[in-house]
């Protein structure tokens, strides 16, 4: 891993830094490249906006490690409303939790309890339930609280990471439950024995897994959404699904909002199921440091606001 990767992700666990930086004007017009504004109805617009070129959306309020009974509920009541509104609009979006958002921390069944009634109201509006995958340290708890979920409701899925070890064991295991998994290569610091510190490995690891789930697809026996922009990786994933005589939408593609745009655009015209993911939310500050040590070359961009 890279110093500038590293530092940029020990700073996003930083609550001083967050509380400074949070602050400055410069830094908010720098995260505006990657978030349409903070409140839903700009998550809402820019949905809508991207629905009309063809493109799906999967929508997640920013928010991480709560501490409070009472958050956690603003938060499942939240994604509740979120989930109306999307059938009011008739909107193909989906959402995306993370399981600390939905108070994991403090009260893990209240979490379950939470999760089941998302799940069921996303199956319920015709929309669908993302898991995010967080730290490795919740990556078990995640995994059996996904399992639960799913032996109750169709419409939920979750996130895994191949710069982690031990991902193919957890593919395999999960295969028989017929997943939904979005597979991303991984957002986090995590020390060389539980991730792979290499990107080359990590690629590696991506696509072998890509290509496993591709072929449980051609199989009817996994849907696999990939969450990367790397291109070089999508185009051998596509060679692969073709070869494999997959149905067009039988995969997804999935990028975040403000990066890669014309790829997206460019795959949606090309016949593919493309979905932007979309955060909004005030507490942007470790997931946007996330996605500068993403590419680190995104911090001139910040400081080009600054000047
Ligand atoms: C839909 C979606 C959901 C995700 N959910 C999770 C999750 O639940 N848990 C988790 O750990 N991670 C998640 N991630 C983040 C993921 O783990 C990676 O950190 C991120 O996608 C960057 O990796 P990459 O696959 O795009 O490949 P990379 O090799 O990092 O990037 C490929 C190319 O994409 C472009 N690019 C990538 N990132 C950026 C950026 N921040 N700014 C500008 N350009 C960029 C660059 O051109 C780069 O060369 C998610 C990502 C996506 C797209």
């Amino acid at each position: 891993m890279s110093i500038g990767r590293a530092l940029l992700l020990r700073a996003s666990r930083s609550a001083f830094l967050a509380s400074q930086l949070r602050r400055r004007a410069f830094v908010g017009r720098a995260v505006r490249r990657f978030m349409p504004g903070e409140e839903l109805p700009a998550a809402l617009e820019a949905a809508q906006r991207l629905a009309a070129s063809g493109l799906g959306t999967v929508l997640t309020q920013l928010g991480e490690n709560l501490t409070s009974r009472d958050d956690a509920v603003a938060v499942r009541d939240h994604y509740a409303g979120v989930l109306r509104e999307l059938r009011r609009r008739a909107l193909p979006a989906h959402i995306s939790v993370k399981l600390t958002q939905l108070g994991l921390d403090v009260d893990r069944e209240a979490c379950e309890n939470a999760l089941h009634a998302l799940a069921a109201a996303a199956s319920g509006t015709g929309s669908f339930l993302w898991i995010d995958m967080e730290d490795s340290r919740y990556t078990d708890v995640t995994l059996e609280i996904f399992r639960q979920a799913r032996a109750a409701h169709a419409g939920v899925g979750v996130c895994l990471q191949a710069y982690l070890r031990r991902t193919p064991g957890d593919l395999d295991a999960l295969l028989p439950l017929a997943p939904a998994i979005r597979l991303v290569k991984g957002a986090y610091a995590e020390p060389p024995d539980v991730a792979f510190p290499r990107k080359r490995d990590v690629d590696a690891s991506y696509l072998a897994l890509g290509e496993r789930l591709l072929e449980q697809a051609a199989r009817g026996a996994a849907r696999p959404v990939f969450g990367t922009h790397d291109v070089a990786l999508i185009a051998r994933l596509r060679e692969r699904a073709a070869a494999l005589q997959l149905a067009r939408g039988a995969c997804e593609f999935h990028m975040l909002y403000g990066i890669r745009d014309a790829e997206q655009r460019r795959l949606a015209a090309g016949g593919e199921t493309v979905r932007v993911l979309i955060s909004y939310g005030t507490a942007w500050f470790a997931w946007y440091m996330r996605r500068l040590a993403e590419r680190p070359a995104n911090v001139w961009f910040v400081l080009k606001n600054m000047i």
